[in-house]
């Protein structure tokens, strides 16, 4: 079968996760090829492929029925249109569909937190590469569950990923995570088995961990009031690494939660 031709058979983004739901569906992401969403891709073979990369990054693959198929993370600034993967050294196209998401305005009083100095900006510069690294860690090797357990119990959403932001009236980079309300002190758990790769007190972020899954899947909890694990820790799936709190630039306690697909965040209610 011409993989043009397998694609094609595949239903629409938005009807998929009602479509494909079923025993092993129900442990994968729908397929939501927008920015910022993540492409469900079928590579029309009954062997796994060596090597499937999307932008440099290596991707991951999963079995789906009798072929295998790449689930691939999209940069929430993706242009949409014709995107292409590599199968062992063949280009293979996907099609981007584009995507509006929210406006939000919020207003900061704590100036140094909105526009910081010379000294500070160096510091979340460096902070930014420390966690950008860990986005792309390959310290664990295995093929995680994609199904996510939900890091913080009952916890309502407070603010969706995506979200375009503009704080005192300027724009600023979209919400790369989702927020979870908590409050102060409330336990926060792995979402998946894994290595826990980077731990921090950042400027933005405020107290953070990062937990590499395997495959390029990576999940990131920020704004944590304490973490009770450290960098080489190995985490099982629902094991407490800290708690809740309002830690760094945060307007109430709460959890963000990012995760990371060969190295683009995502959104994570596509997970949980
Ligand atoms: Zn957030």
């Amino acid at each position: 079968m011409r993989p043009d031709r397998a694609r094609r058979t595949r239903p629409a983004w938005a009807a998929a996760g009602l479509l494909l739901a079923g025993p092993l569906q129900a442990e994968l992401p729908p397929d939501r090829p927008i920015p910022g969403g993540v492409a469900r891709i079928d590579l029309a073979t009954e062997e796994r492929p060596e090597q499937v990369r999307y932008a440099d990054d290596e991707v991951l693959l999963h079995r789906d029925g009798a072929h295998w198929q790449a689930v691939v993370g999209i940069d929430l600034d993706a242009e949409p249109g014709q995107h292409g993967l590599t199968v062992d050294g063949k280009r293979h196209t996907f099609t981007v569909a584009p995507f509006e998401y929210e406006t939000q305005r919020l207003t900061i009083d704590e100036e140094a937190m909105v526009s910081p100095s010379g000294e500070t900006l160096a510091r979340i510069r460096a902070e930014q590469r420390e966690i950008r690294a860990a986005y792309r860690s390959q310290a664990v090797e295995a093929e995680p569950r994609l199904d996510l357990h939900p890091p913080v119990d009952d916890a309502p959403v407070s603010g969706p990923f995506g979200v375009k932001r503009y704080i005192n009236s300027e724009p600023r980079s979209p919400h790369s995570g989702l927020d979870l309300a908590a409050p102060t002190g409330t336990p926060v758990e792995a979402a998946a088995a894994g290595e826990v790769v980077e731990t921090g007190d950042y400027y933005f972020n405020g107290k953070t961990a990062l937990i590499d899954h395997g495959s390029g899947l990576i999940t990131m909890y920020c704004h944590m009031d304490e973490i009770t694990v450290a960098r080489g820790d190995r985490v099982a799936r629902g094991e407490a690494i800290g708690t809740v709190g309002a830690t760094g630039r945060a307007t109430g306690a709460h959890l963000h939660l990012s995760v990371i697909l060969n190295g683009n965040p995502v959104d994570p209610e596509l997970f949980l």
